[in-house]
């Protein structure tokens, strides 16, 4: 077989696919993962993790991250830092275009993610990266002494509303309803925490300013009355959509794009198999991911085994 023939390629590097492929490499497969420019996906941006099992002290995103590449690496898989541009599951092997090459697998273990949602307003689209942002970890740095805006109920609205502290004077949590829907601990380190303002029951409805974002204007879902407040900086942190759009319609998906999988995350094509927050709407979790990528790669081994006869 042709160098570029993988038995299982992993498309996405976060840690449903490095799991997955971990589990590939040590199954005495060839394995590779197309794990894009930067592998290591949404925990990248993350900052301090504290609920992952094995770290007794806080561990940041790219450390965990950095850590099971060189695990997969060290077990023999193939991280590619390219990106998965097509892939062709219309007939076997699958064929993949991943940078420059094309390379085929027998089974595909599909774990891309999911991509940060935005709000969808014009005046976002026009201030982004001019105040407005959806990475805290990536551009907290510059709002130093500021006052900023965290959009979002959920644990990464918390977590960004509190990593952001370390740089901003002031932040502005805004939610849509009157409950967080973060977890407790976090919901509880938001409160003790005096340069967090929540807003409850507003939506962001403009972005505001010259150059640069200076006011975000809110609406009160209850009243509908308006609400201006002067930031330099607005955080959006309101979910995420699974990334599927290079697979087209060849897999089955649910109504939020999410595709579908049996309880041993078969895919409804034969040998594609998905791990991860792109099969999860549900979790979401790292461990989770983890888990389902070790779930995906056991059963793409076995569907190898069992063709092999
Ligand atoms: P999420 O849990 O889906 O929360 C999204 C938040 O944004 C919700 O509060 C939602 O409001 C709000 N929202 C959604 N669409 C909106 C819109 N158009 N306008 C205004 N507000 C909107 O997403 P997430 O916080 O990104 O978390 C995703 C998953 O990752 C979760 O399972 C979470 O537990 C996990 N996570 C875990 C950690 C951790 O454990 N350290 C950190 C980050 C994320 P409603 O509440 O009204 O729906």
């Amino acid at each position: 077989m042709s160098e570029n023939h993988f038995d299982i390629i992993v498309a996405g590097a976060g840690p449903a696919g490095l799991t997955a492929a971990i589990y590939a490499a040590r199954g005495g497969v060839r394995c590779a993962v197309a794990g894009g420019v930067a592998p290591g996906g949404q925990l990248l941006e993350t900052t301090e993790i504290e609920n992952f099992p094995g770290f007794p002290e806080p561990t940041t995103g790219p450390d965990l991250m950095m850590r099971m590449i060189k695990q997969a690496r060290r077990l023999g898989a193939q991280v590619l830092q390219e990106q998965l541009s097509a892939c062709d599951l219309s007939a076997r092997p699958f064929t993949l275009t991943v940078g420059a090459k094309k390379l085929t697998c027998d089974s595909l273990i599909i774990a891309t993610g999911a991509r940060a949602r935005w709000l969808g307003l014009e005046s976002e689209t026009k201030y982004r990266n001019k105040g407005v942002s959806g990475c805290a970890t990536c551009d907290g740095f510059f709002y130093k002494g500021k006052t900023i805006a965290v959009v979002g109920g959920g644990d990464s609205a918390a977590e960004d509303a509190l990593f952001l502290t370390k740089f901003a004077e002031k932040v502005h949590l805004v939610h849509r309803r009157d409950q967080l829907r973060a977890a407790h601990r976090l919901q509880e380190k938001i409160r003790a925490n005096p340069k967090v303002e929540i807003v409850y029951d507003h939506v962001p409805e403009e972005f505001l300013g010259g150059d640069r974002l200076e006011t975000l204007r809110l609406k009160n879902v209850r009243t509908g009355e308006k609400k201006d407040l002067a930031v330099s900086g607005a955080f959006i942190a309101i979910g995420h959509d699974p990334e599927t759009a290079v697979f087209g319609d060849a897999l089955k998906k649910d109504a939020e794009g999410y595709l579908v999988t049996d309880a041993r995350c078969a895919t409804s094509v034969e040998g594609v198999y998905a791990a991860g927050d792109v099969m999860d709407p549900h979790y979401r979790q790292a461990i989770v991911a983890a888990g389902t990528g070790c779930m995906a790669a056991m059963e793409a081994l076995k569907y190898l085994q069992e063709k092999k006869g």
